[in-house]
């Protein structure tokens, strides 16, 4: 390191920033898990829980992380020799596919590639041509951290609905909850899973996983349900310990207590979506002003409508993404995420993909910093780009 010493940031999509108020939060001796205050912060976080993905129906915590939580869901839904149907916008979707397929499901695939949402009309002509109904779930990933892509949800709902086929809608929301807008109930999500480590500003550790009435009538008869994954003494607890499946993960409830408070109860769901919006649309008009007459740059997702707002996957070719991240790291104390599952490690663009998040605990001056270090980068490093980005990133904060 050279320049860099100061305070660091690291602006990967996940782990993302832990709020000093959280930290301290969690930061205390571990109380009585057998009564007292850990009972009511319990119970509060998930009321609120609830709240963050917009359900009135049930929520099981599980002290994991997101794969867990992907777990989590296709044991509650699914029996060996099921079928699942995957549409997939990037490595994350695939990635959830094959533990699907490792746990005896068989996978019904819709590639939509690397820089695409779902095509709802593609989900429901697969569910037409499954006359048996052996399709049990329907899984889509909300963004897919690798790609940036974002789907319509209720739109996916609704080509489901249109089928009649009865299958399950489960949403991986790991990289939105806390971030973008989510409303499982009024969108008809029927699974929904989460974790702790990205919009809700936690250390990884807690894994989450939302379900509907109709996804615990499914459950009753998943054949690969197990005790510790098993939603219904989480989700219908009757005893405290009932919970967690054992010992309750006490620093974290103290902490998540604290973020949820913040998301919720100081800055508001409708705020948080709307400083997320402004913090992606400074992100796309640096990119934009980087990109005109640099044609190695670019946003991965062209259509602003299908562009994540909490991580912006993009590219800087010749190995300039790789260089950048290099710089940014040892020079600036920034640390951009990797590019995720576009190009394999012996292709030569394999250099060429970055990541910026923008998740979670981020407001304008510490996105700013990030967009004017990459900048300083660029020009450090003779890496050709279009001008104007930081002030057209400083006017997109602007405008609000
Ligand atoms: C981060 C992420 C995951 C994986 O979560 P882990 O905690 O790393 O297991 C899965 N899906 C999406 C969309 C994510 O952003």
């Amino acid at each position: 390191m050279v320049h860099g010493s100061g305070r660091t940031y690291l602006a990967i999509p996940g782990p993302s920033v832990v709020p000093d108020r959280v930290l301290n939060a969690m930061h205390r001796a571990s109380p009585n898990i057998y009564e007292g205050e850990i009972f009511d912060i319990a119970y509060s976080v998930v009321a609120d829980l609830k709240r963050v993905a917009m359900t009135d129906q049930h929520v099981a915590i599980y002290i994991a992380n997101g794969h867990g939580a992907w777990e989590a869901a296709i044991s509650n839904m699914f029996s060996r020799g099921d079928k699942a149907l995957v549409g997939a916008t990037g490595r994350f979707g695939h990635g959830w596919a094959e533990a699907v397929q490792q746990m005896g499901v068989e996978v019904e695939m819709i590639d939509f590639g690397k820089a695409a949402p779902v095509d709802p009309n593609r989900i429901a002509e697969a569910l037409a041509a499954d006359k048996a109904h052996r399709i049990r779930a329907v899984l889509v990933t909300h963004v897919d951290t690798a790609s940036s892509a974002r789907s319509d949800i209720a739109a996916i709902r609704a080509a489901i609905d249109a089928t009649g086929h009865p299958a399950l809608l489960t949403v991986d929301a790991i990289a939105t909850l806390g971030c973008d807008e989510m409303r499982m109930d009024e969108w008809g999500v029927d699974v929904l899973v989460g974790a702790c480590q990205k919009g809700l500003m936690l250390p990884p550790g807690l894994g989450f996983v939302w379900f509907s009435d109709r996804a615990l009538e499914v459950s009753q008869r998943a054949g690969l349900s197990t005790p510790y994954w098993d939603w219904r003494p989480r989700g219908l607890a009757e005893e405290f310990y009932q919970l967690f499946g054992g010992t309750a993960p006490t620093a974290h409830l103290f902490g998540l207590r604290e973020s949820l408070t913040m998301i919720l109860d100081e800055e508001g769901l409708p705020r948080v979506w709307d400083r997320h919006e402004m913090l992606a649309g400074a992100v796309w008009a640096a990119f934009d002003a980087w990109s005109a007459g640099a044609n190695a740059i670019g946003l991965n997702m062209s259509n602003p409508r299908y562009r994540g707002r909490s991580v912006t996957a993009a590219r800087i070719g010749n190995g300039g993404a790789i260089a950048l991240r290099k710089w940014l790291e040892s020079e600036a104390g920034v640390t951009l995420g990797i590019g995720l599952g576009m190009a394999m490690p012996d292709e030569p663009a394999y250099g060429d993909f970055l990541r910026v998040a923008h998740m979670g605990h981020v407001n304008a001056h510490m996105l700013l910093g990030v967009l004017a270090t990459m900048e300083a980068g660029m020009q450090a490093l003779d890496i050709p780009h279009g001008a104007g980005a930081i002030e057209a990133a400083a006017a997109a904060i602007a405008a609000g």
